[in-house]
């Protein structure tokens, strides 16, 4: 194996690994609309556990997308999602994976935040939120959460078998958009060849994420597209997500995945974002950068999160409403940062 830990790194993963104790209930879980980092992340370490004699289950707020189910397809009866409150009212040990904060946990917070009961995090989201104790593995520096359950592997000796690399290579492809954007480090690609050698097979891997779609994924790329708003004086592009697409092309909220890449391609572009309306008067933002834009400094604010170039925020009002007032934002925000004068309204910082 080819990574480095230091000291303190061990420690902490060591100190995390001695509440997996045999006879104990884990109950693993993530963020809602669970992505590939989240779910391969839980699968890598759902079978390291098993290996190690340990009981864990998967309890997501929001199911498994159909594109990611195949993680599940070698821990028959692991995805307990549709029974999650029950489950994590049994459990000895909560794990929380990909997220530092229990508002991530949509309907789960309230049942994670009352149960007593050590909630660990393994995390490499730059703002840490609130969450009840338990030991924490958390470096924003990491590509992904799936390199962080290597790193733990690692220090305390757990061979990674080929069902478990499975996991965590998808975990590290998702989040790294196939290792392109700058989240890849050094240490990314180290951690991916040790997961090769492992015996993933990556072209397998990339067909059951990126090349079995429904029909419909394209089709609701094509719709969404078609909303492109470009605004070259500020660098800002956007596209909508038409209301009801989503039921009409029978696909979910994750076939939208890569959707906001788009207008982030186009030269001269250093905010993207998307906007779709997820039920009525909730408007969720996804927002990617390109450059010194900190998107996860913008979504603050608005009460969001993420990354230096990823980051999402959720806001209460109209699709219209919450375009207006993100858009102003971003125009007041983009301006300010360049020495500009802000095109109009109040700056967010
Ligand atoms: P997304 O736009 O959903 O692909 O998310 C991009 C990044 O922002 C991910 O790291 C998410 O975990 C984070 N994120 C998305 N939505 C929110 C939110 N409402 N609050 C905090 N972080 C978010
Ligand atoms: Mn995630
Ligand atoms: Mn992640």
């Amino acid at each position: 194996m080819s990574v480095t830990l230091t000291p303190g790194k061990i420690a902490a993963a060591r100190e995390l690994a001695r509440l997996f104790v045999p006879g104990r209930r884990v109950c693993l879980t993530t963020h809602v609309n669970p992505d590939g980092d989240g779910l391969g992340s839980e699968a890598g370490l759902l079978h390291l556990l098993r290996e190690r004699g340990v009981d864990a289950i998967v309890t997501n707020p929001t199911p498994t997308p159909p594109r990611f189910a195949f993680l599940f397809d070698d821990l028959p009866g692991a995805d307990r999602t549709a029974e999650a409150v029950k489950e994590l009212r049994r459990a000895d040990l909560i794990v929380v994976l990909d997220i530092s904060d229990l508002s991530r946990l949509g309907m789960l917070t309230e049942t994670v935040r009352g149960r007593g009961v050590p909630v660990a995090c393994i995390d490499h989201h730059v703002s840490e939120g609130e969450l009840p104790p338990g030991p924490r593995y958390m470096d924003p520096t990491a590509a992904a959460t799936g390199e962080l359950i290597l790193e733990l592997a690692e220090a305390n000796d757990w061979p990674i078998t080929e069902s478990a690399a499975r996991g965590l290579y998808v975990a590290i492809l998702t989040d790294t958009g196939g290792f392109r954007f700058s989240n890849t480090r050094p240490q990314t690609l180290r951690v991916a060849a040790d997961l090769l050698e492992a015996g993933v097979d990556p072209e397998e891997i990339y067909l059951e994420v990126y090349a079995r779609a429904p029909e419909g994924r394209p089709r609701l790329f094509a719709e969404a597209l078609q909303t492109l708003v470009v605004e070259p004086e500020y660098g800002l592009a956007w596209v909508t997500v038409p209301p009801g697409a989503i039921e009409r092309l029978k696909v979910t909220s994750d076939d939208l995945d890569g959707v906001v890449e788009f207008p982030r391609s186009i030269e001269g572009v250093r905010l993207a974002l998307l906007f779709r309306e997820i039920s009525q008067g909730r408007v969720k933002v996804s927002l990617r950068s390109v450059g010194d834009v900190d998107v996860a400094e913008f979504a603050r604010p608005f009460g969001g999160g993420g990354h230096r170039k990823a980051a999402g925020l959720l806001m209460t009002g109209s699709l219209a409403e919450v375009q207006a007032t993100v858009l102003e934002a971003a125009r007041a925000w983009l301006g300010s940062r360049d020495g500009r004068p802000a095109a109009s309204g109040t700056a967010v910082r």
